[in-house]
């Protein structure tokens, strides 16, 4: 198992420099590109040549910087290849038609995101006639038992969102290969910590909106996976991502960039501030999740997959049993306290928090959510680093004793 540390890939990366020598390498602001001969035309539309020999054709297929940003998220993922996209959604998308035609099938984790569960459960067979079996993925049994011969691939969260669960990709991989299904690992919620291909994932998918933006202010995917793969989804014939074009822009590529050197540093950050926070939450006697908690029901297995120095990740939930109780404790964090911000997402600096069921995973039905574990007061909080611990923590105890809940 290929266990470098993703920081050691990321300094390894060959730096590509700004036009006139800049230490960061220039935007390249063009969405078509002249070829000198006109023989390299038909070889760009071939796939005879393309951005690995230097050549590039028009923005929607590849363009230099989101180019050099895929390399970026390769290098932070250990795997061949890497290319970027507008959202995490579109890389998602991308990757379920690249694998599948009309009539083929998905084994998906059905703890996932709200808009991959809406994708996956109702919008995919209406419109391409793919279907999705939605599975407990923590139970490989129950795994092994959906996938059929025309499953293509099994999809799973590193740490499902917001259930917080591990995916044991490792097993996963050695099922779904067996039968000669590929793994697809959407590791948005921890990224550096786990390395889903070097555990046997075969495409990693990501919301770089979330901790690999840091500041909630760009909407942003990726998809990481083998040359091949990335060929066949950016193709100019066949290609979804080339086709549908979910296509990222320039400037995007070119600030996200910017942000990965200083990812690990706010991990870290994030993790610390998490893993205090749900520990003193647990002392007093509270239903929080977090997979760093000795208590966690996968914690054992994350120390096992994990790249160390990062930490556990950046979310907790916290379970306050009713809605009534969850938004009053929110509202109470939010404006009072200044605590964090009632928003949907994750990974930003500051706090964020929202009740899933009512948010992120109403897509879900309330039988749906259920199964998966989400019950009406669970409230996911992304722990920002901004303040100090002290001072969040006086907040928090504060908003807790206001509404009653401690
Ligand atoms: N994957 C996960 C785990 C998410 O939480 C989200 C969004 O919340 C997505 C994918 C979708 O990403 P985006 O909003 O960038 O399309």
């Amino acid at each position: 198992m290929n266990r470098r540390d993703p920081i050691e890939d990321l300094a390894h990366l060959r730096h590509e420099f700004g036009e006139h020598g800049g230490v960061n390498m220039s935007i390249e602001a063009s969405s078509t590109f002249t070829v000198i001969d006109p023989e390299t035309m038909p070889d760009l539309f071939q796939g005879r040549k393309g951005p690995d020999k230097g050549c590039y054709l028009y923005g929607r297929h590849f363009n230099p910087t989101v180019y050099n940003l895929g390399r970026q998220m390769a290098a932070l993922e250990g795997t061949q290849a890497g290319y970027c996209t507008a959202s995490g959604m579109g890389a998602i998308s991308g990757v379920v038609l690249g694998l599948c035609n009309c009539g083929d099938e998905v084994v998906a984790s059905n703890a996932v995101y709200g808009g991959t569960y809406a994708l996956l459960k109702d919008f995919l067979p209406m419109k391409a006639g793919i279907k999705t079996t939605f599975v407990d993925i923590t139970d490989p049994e129950a795994v092994a038992a959906a996938i059929t011969g025309r499953t293509r691939l099994v999809f799973a969260e590193s740490i499902s969102n917001p259930t917080l669960r591990l995916a044991n990709i490792p097993r996963l991989a050695e099922i779904a290969h067996h039968r000669g299904v590929r793994l697809v690992v959407d590791n948005t919620f921890s990224p550096l910590m786990l390395r889903p291909a070097a555990l046997g994932a075969d495409i990693v998918v990501h919301s770089i909106t979330k901790f690999i933006s840091g500041a909630s202010d760009v909407i942003a995917g990726a998809v990481c996976g083998t040359e091949a793969f990335i060929g066949e989804l950016m193709d100019l014939h066949t290609g979804p991502l080339m086709l549908l074009g979910p296509t990222m822009d320039a400037h995007i590529a070119s600030s996200v960039s910017l942000r990965i050197p200083h990812l690990p540093i706010r991990m870290a950050a994030h993790g610390e501030r998490a893993l205090e926070l749900s520990r003193r939450l647990e002392e007093l006697g509270l239903e929080v999740r977090y997979p760093g908690l000795v208590g966690h029901p996968d914690h054992a297995l994350f120390n096992e997959l994990r790249a160390t120095g990062y930490g556990y990740g950046g979310v907790f939930t916290l379970d306050l049993g009713d809605e009534h109780t969850a938004n009053e404790l929110m509202s109470h964090l939010q404006n009072e306290q200044r605590f964090g911000y009632l928003a949907v997402s994750l990974g930003y600096f500051d706090t964020l928090m929202s009740c899933s069921g009512s948010s992120t995973s109403s897509e879900m039905s309330e039988d749906d959510q259920d199964t998966a574990g989400i019950s009406p007061g669970l409230v996911r909080i992304s722990v920002g680093y901004t303040g100090s611990l002290e001072q969040r923590w006086r907040q928090l105890r504060a908003a807790l004793a206001a509404t009653e809940v401690v």
